[in-house]
C-alpha cells in the first residue's frame, strides 16, 4: 500500500462515517480516476474494506494506512464466496464496530448484488449509506468511444444479464418484444452464453448485419473492442478470445465509433468517419 496522501478533496460538507456503519460504494468500471469523490472520501475512512474481484488495485491502494483488505468475490480459480456469507460477514464487521466500506465494480445496484446486500443489512438492523458507481455498461462503451444513446439511433436502451443465478443464459427474457422495443441492448456477462444469446436475437428477427461490439476490460490499460454484427459475434468472440470482463452492446450507436473513437484520436489517427450514420454530421461548429 503506498501511503500518498497527496489525494486530497475539495471543502464540502462530506458525510461522517460512523462505526457501525456498512458503506456500499462503486468503484466504477475500472480506471480509479472514474471512482466518485464520496467513493473516495469513503476510502479515506474505512477500518476494514470488503471487495470484489473487479475493484482495481490502484483504487484499493488510496485506502488509509491501517485499513484492512477482505476479498470477496472470485479469482485465481477459487469459488465464489456465497452471497448469504459476504452478508453475513458485512454484519458482523458492523457490530465489531468497523467503518465497513463494502467496495463493488460498477454500480453496486446493477448486476451487482449490491441491493440483496443492502436489503440482508437493513433486515439485520445495520445501517448503511450507498454511493453509486459509474457502471460499465454506460461508462465503459464510452471509453471506448460509444455513447450508449444517440438521438439519430435510440430512445431506448435496455441493460441485460447474460447469466441468470443458475448460471445459464437468462431464460426470463422475451427476446421477441426486446429485439422489437430496444435499439440499443447492452450486455453484460454474455460472453459466454453468446451464441445462445445472438442465436435468440437473429431469431427474434434482429438482422445479422446490425453493429456489435464487445468491449474486454474497458477503461483499463489492456482495454480491447472487437468490432463485428450480430450474426458474426459468436464466431468472432471466440477466434479473438476476448477477455472478461467484457460488456457486449448490440445496436446502431456502435458505428458512432467510427468517428468518436477519441483513444485512438488520442494516438494521432484521424476518425474512420465523420458521418457514421450518413445522416449528416450535427452541428458544425466553426
Ligand atoms: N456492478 C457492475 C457489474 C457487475 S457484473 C457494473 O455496474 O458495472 C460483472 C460484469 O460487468 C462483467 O461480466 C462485465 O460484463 C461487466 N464489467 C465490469 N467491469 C467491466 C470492464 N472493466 N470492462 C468490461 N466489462 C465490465
Amino acid at each position: 500500500m503506498t501511503e500518498d496522501t497527496t489525494i486530497s478533496l475539495p471543502a464540502h460538507d462530506w458525510p461522517e462515517f460512523p462505526p457501525g456503519l456498512v458503506w456500499l460504494v462503486g468503484a466504477g468500471p475500472g480506471e480509479p480516476g472514474l471512482m466518485t469523490l464520496l467513493g473516495l472520501h469513503a476510502l479515506r475512512l474505512a477500518d476494514v474494506i470488503v471487495h470484489d474481484a473487479l475493484v482495481d488495485d490502484r483504487i484499493l491502494d488510496w485506502r488509509r494506512p491501517g485499513c484492512r483488505l477482505e476479498y470477496a468475490g472470485k479469482r485465481g480459480g477459487r469459488p465464489s464466496a456465497r452471497q448469504r456469507d459476504i452478508s453475513l460477514r458485512l454484519i458482523e464487521l458492523s457490530r465489531e464496530g468497523q467503518r465497513v466500506l463494502r467496495l463493488k465494480g460498477g454500480d453496486p445496484f446493477v448486476f451487482g448484488r449490491g441491493g440483496e446486500e443492502a436489503q440482508t443489512l437493513v433486515q439485520a438492523g445495520v445501517p448503511i449509506r450507498v454511493t453509486p458507481g459509474i457502471s460499465a455498461g454506460i461508462g465503459g462503451l464510452a471509453w471506448a468511444g460509444i455513447p450508449v444513446t444517440h438521438r439519430d439511433v435510440n430512445q431506448a436502451v435496455t441493460f441485460l444479464t447474460g447469466h441468470d443465478q443458475t448460471g445459464l443464459a437468462p431464460a426470463a427474457i422475451d427476446w421477441a418484444a426486446l429485439s422489437r422495443s430496444s435499439p440499443v441492448i447492452v450486455m453484460y456477462m454474455a460472453v459466454k452464453h453468446l451464441p445462445k444469446i445472438t442465436e435468440a436475437l437473429l431469431a427474434a428477427g434482429r438482422p445479422a448485419d446490425e453493429p456489435l461490439a464487445i468491449v474486454s476490460n474497458a477503461t483499463l490499460p489492456g482495454m480491447t473492442v472487437l468490432e463485428t454484427t450480430l450474426g458474426d459475434a459468436a464466431a468472432e468472440a471466440a477466434r479473438h478470445e476476448v477477455a472478461a470482463p467484457a460488456i457486449v452492446c448490440l445496436g446502431r450507436v456502435v458505428l458512432m465509433r467510427q468517428a468518436i473513437d477519441w483513444m485512438s484520436q488520442a494516438q494521432g489517427l484521424a476518425p474512420r468517419s465523420l458521418d457514421p450514420l450518413g445522416r449528416g454530421v450535427p452541428q458544425q461548429v466553426g
